[in-house]
Order: C-alpha cells, then sequence, then structure tokens
C-alpha cells in the first residue's frame, strides 16, 4: 500500500515540529499542518512571550532595587504598546524561523485544520483536501479551560489573548492559583497594575511542595497582590458606565472591580472536532489521548505526544516525546523519554525552580526522609531593601541518602534548579551534595553546605 507521506504529523507546535523535522531528517516524506501559526502555544502565546512580560515586569522592581546601591531613578515611563509590539516582532521571527527549519528539512508545511478520517488518512479543512500517511502523529496540545458554571465567563479572557493586550488595564482580577494565574499576577503586578488573584482552595500551586506554596502565597502578597482564597468567580458583569469595565462578584459575598479579568483555570487537551472516534483512538477520562511509554496510542498507525497526551504538560517534555517518536519510528534507534524528575519553573517574582518529590510525595512514597531547609535574606537584599527571603529545601530519603527532591524559591532558581537537575537525575546522595565545593559569595551554595537535618518546632 502506498501512502501520499511516511509521516503526517497535525500541530507545528514544541513536539510536533520536533517529530517532523527529525523525521524527515532519515528521508521520510513528512507533512505537518498547523491551522494558527508555526511554533504553537509555547512559541506564540505561552512560555516565549511570557518570559519576556516577566523581564518587562522585573524592570521596575531592579530601578527601586538600584536606589539601595546608591542610584537616583528618575521617573520612569512605560510605553506598554512599544513593549507589545517588539514582543510581537520577536514572536514573528521566531514563528518564521521555526517554518524555515522546517522547510529545510525537506517537511511540507500545510497552514490549515487537519482532521482525521480514518487511521491512515487526514481532511485539510480550508482546501477540503484528504492525505493519507502510514503514520499519523497527534501533537495539537491543549487550550485553556474556563468552566461555564457562573454567569458571565464570556468576559474572561484567558493565556490565548493576555499577549495580545494594548493598553495597560488599571486592574485586573485573575481566577486560579496555578503556574498561569500567579505568573501573571506577578506580572500585571509588576508593571504596577492594581492586581487581583481569586483561588478557590487555601494556598496557590497545588502538587508543589507545600513550602514553596507558602513561599509563594507570601511572596504575592508582598508584591502588593490582593489575593483572595477559598473563593471563586460568581458573576461578571459589564459595568460600562464605572471606572472599571467589569465587576466580578465572588462565592464569598465580596465583589471586585477590574478592567480586564482573566481566567487561568487550567488546560485541557485540544481534541474536541479532530475526528479522533473515527479511528478508534481511546481518550482517558480527562479528554487526553491515551499513548504508551513509545507515544503510541491503541490505533497502530497513530501516535501522540505533548499536553494533548496530558502526561507533564511542559514544551521540553513535548520536544523529547516528539524526538523519541521520530527516532524510533525513522530514525533507528528506538528509545523512549523518562519523564522521572523533570526540573520545572515557575516564573513568579521571585521564581521558583523545583526537581522531584515534595517532601510529602517523598514520605507517601519512600516512608522515613530527611529534610534539609534554609531560608535567609540573599546578600543583594540587604542593600536594596527587599523584604523576600530564599528556600531552600532539599528532600533526602532516609536509608540512603538519595537526594528525591530539591525546591528553591529566589533569584535565579529556575537556573540553579536547571544543573541540580543533572545531580538528582543521576541519583546524588546528600553527601555528594555535601562533597561538592560551595561556590562563594552565591544563593546556590546553601545547597552544599546544609548539614543540619531540619527538625520541626513542637508547638
Ligand atoms: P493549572 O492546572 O496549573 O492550574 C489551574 C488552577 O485553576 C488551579 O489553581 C485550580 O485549582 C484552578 N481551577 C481549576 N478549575 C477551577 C474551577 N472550576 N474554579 C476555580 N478554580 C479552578 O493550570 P494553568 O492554567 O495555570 O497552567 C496550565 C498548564 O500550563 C500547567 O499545567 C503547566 O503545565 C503549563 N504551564 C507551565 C508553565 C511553566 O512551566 N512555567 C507556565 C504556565 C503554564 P486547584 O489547585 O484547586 O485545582
Amino acid at each position: 500500500m502506498s501512502y501520499d507521506y511516511d509521516l503526517f504529523t497535525i500541530g507545528a507546535g514544541s513536539g510536533g515540529v520536533r517529530a517532523a523535522r527529525i523525521a524527515a531528517l532519515t528521508g521520510a516524506k513528512v507533512a505537518i499542518a498547523e491551522e494558527f501559526r508555526a511554533g504553537g502555544t509555547c512559541v506564540i502565546r505561552g512560555c516565549v512571550p511570557k518570559k519576556f512580560m516577566v523581564y518587562a515586569s522585573e524592570f521596575q522592581k531592579s530601578f527601586k532595587d538600584a536606589e539601595g546601591f546608591g542610584y537616583s531613578i528618575p521617573e520612569v515611563k512605560y510605553d506598554h504598546k512599544a513593549f507589545i509590539t517588539s514582543l510581537g516582532a520577536e514572536v514573528d521571527r521566531l514563528s518564521g524561523i521555526y517554518a524555515r527549519n522546517l522547510n529545510n528539512a525537506g517537511v511540507d508545511l500545510i497552514h490549515e485544520r487537519a482532521e482525521i478520517v480514518d487511521a491512515h488518512t487526514v481532511k485539510l479543512v480550508k482546501s477540503g483536501k484528504t492525505v493519507t500517511a502510514e503514520r499519523i502523529l497527534i501533537a495539537v496540545g491543549g487550550t485553556p479551560f474556563v468552566p461555564d458554571d457562573f454567569e458571565g465567563a464570556e468576559h474572561c479572557i484567558t493565556s490565548n489573548e493576555i499577549f495580545d493586550i494594548e493598553d495597560l488595564p488599571k486592574s485586573i482580577v485573575i481566577g486560579g492559583g496555578g503556574y498561569i494565574a500567579v505568573e501573571f499576577a506577578h506580572i500585571f503586578a509588576g508593571l504596577g497594575v492594581e492586581t487581583h488573584l481569586v483561588y478557590r482552595s487555601e494556598t496557590v500551586l497545588r502538587g508543589f511542595d507545600d513550602d514553596v506554596r507558602t513561599a509563594v502565597h507570601e511572596g504575592m502578597a508582598a508584591a502588593g497582590i490582593h489575593v483572595v482564597t477559598s473563593a471563586v468567580f460568581s458573576k461578571i458583569s459589564k459595568t460600562p458606565d464605572a471606572s472599571h469595565n467589569y465587576c466580578v462578584e465572588l462565592s464569598n459575598g465580596h465583589s471586585v472591580e477590574a478592567d480586564v479579568v482573566v481566567g487561568a483555570f487550567g488546560r485541557k487537551p485540544y481534541t474536541d472536532g479532530l475526528g479522533l472516534e473515527n479511528a478508534g483512538v481511546q481518550l482517558n477520562k480527562n479528554g487526553a489521548i491515551k499513548v504508551d511509554e513509545w507515544s503510541k496510542t491503541n490505533v497502530p498507525s497513530i501516535w501522540a505526544v505533548g499536553d494533548v497526551t496530558d502526561r507533564v504538560n511542559l514544551t521540553p517534555v513535548a520536544i523529547r516525546e516528539g524526538h523519541a517518536f521520530a527516532d524510533t519510528e525513522f530514525g533507528g534507534k528506538p528509545h523512549h523519554f523518562d519523564h522521572d524528575k523533570i526540573a520545572t519553573a515557575v516564573f513568579t517574582q521571585p521564581p521558583v525552580g523545583t526537581v522531584g518529590l515534595s517532601e510529602e510525595q517523598a514520605r507517601s512514597e519512600h516512608g522515613e526522609i530527611d529534610i534539609y531547609k534554609a531560608q535567609f535574606k540573599p546578600m543583594k537584599n540587604a542593600l536594596s531593601g527587599d523584604q523576600n527571603r530564599v528556600l531552600m529545601k532539599i528532600v533526602v530519603r532516609a536509608s540512603d541518602q538519595r537526594v528525591l527532591g530539591c525546591h528553591i524559591v529566589g533569584p535565579d532558581a529556575p537556573e540553579i534548579i536547571q544543573a541540580v537537575g543533572i545531580a538528582v537525575k543521576m541519583n546524588a546522595t546528600k553527601q555528594d551534595f555535601d562533597n561538592t565545593c560551595a561556590l562563594h559569595p552565591s544563593l546556590a551554595e546553601e545547597l552544599v553546605t546544609m548539614r543540619n537535618k531540619f527538625v520541626p518546632e513542637i508547638t
């Protein structure tokens, strides 16, 4: 049986592009379809523009910190439109590079939506063409989810639209307490926007180590973010004649007024309307595509990588899954990606860097554990006046002293944790950390100088 392509990839985001490119470089005939822009969520409306917004937002604090070092800063003006224009140009440039790299590898980039017709056929929606392929890879990612159980939910924007705000609002309300909510709360607060965050539980960042959660929660208050806990949106109404655009009524009986309302309630796999049922591709209960460790679905000719599989929803993970798929199926180098001990960051201000198990997870999975913990004022803050303290925590298995997790909240935590991730992934022990000579003066030296186990105070 002959097919139009050896591989047809749906979705030109991080995972899809990597898989398509690597497969094509082995000589396979490859096409990739993208309904929006090459680059996917990470490049177009996720990690990349978000990080630029973090940089933009951090300057305000840097100017203030500088005063502690003898600088007098004249009145600072910020032009959000100018920043958004520069940001848009950079995103365009990066998207162009993605398209060019695909082209250079010999991949046919098809700028339209593709849907599954059967196990070897996709339909191109705009042109109406059908295309056959020996293998199909689904890499369509996820999409923001906004619950519709409150009136006026349609007034919420999501992370899809947040980068398009041209006029900096005076005030903003963000619903949710995950990565996106806390990162954007800091971004807007840093830019001088009156920022409210409304979270349904007690402490943000569920799933992270409890000390990290507490540090981030306290850091938000220190940054001037108004955090409302144990509450959800119950109604959003337009208030065109008021000084703010919207009134957000909360389940606790209070209300908040703001110019922009953001829903950061999580993301769901973008499988709606993809035609997966036509090929009999199985989903799990979250609507994610079920795959094995080789990213293979229950249909022998169809694979899926990235957020659409809802394993670990991070860009570098999608890239590694896509690469492993292409190496295995086209490169004659079978391997699969190991999802254990992936370092990750939350770009709050200060940011979080974390790898491995939280104290709670380690205790439940490994029994007796030792905790090493330090909370201290970073050197720079002695002069800048910044009151934030750094948290460093190492979670160690008592039986063999293996480091199971490391958690940092403080300046440069993402940069530090990437390197610590190597040691943790190599199953380093606490002794290996201790054998490493400190680099002085640095924040990270604390990781190799913590000698005393943390003993909780008994109250
Ligand atoms: P998350 O799943 O991290 O957080 C969703 C938040 O919304 C949680 O606080 C959750 O509360 C709350 N929530 C969910 N449903 C409701 C509801 N019906 N009413 C009120 N609150 C609700 O999603 P995000 O949107 O923040 O991020 C999506 C994904 O994007 C992340 O999982 C991450 O993988 C990725 N990402 C990664 C980043 C990074 O690496 N730095 C940055 C941004 C995104 P509760 O905690 O109680 O469940």
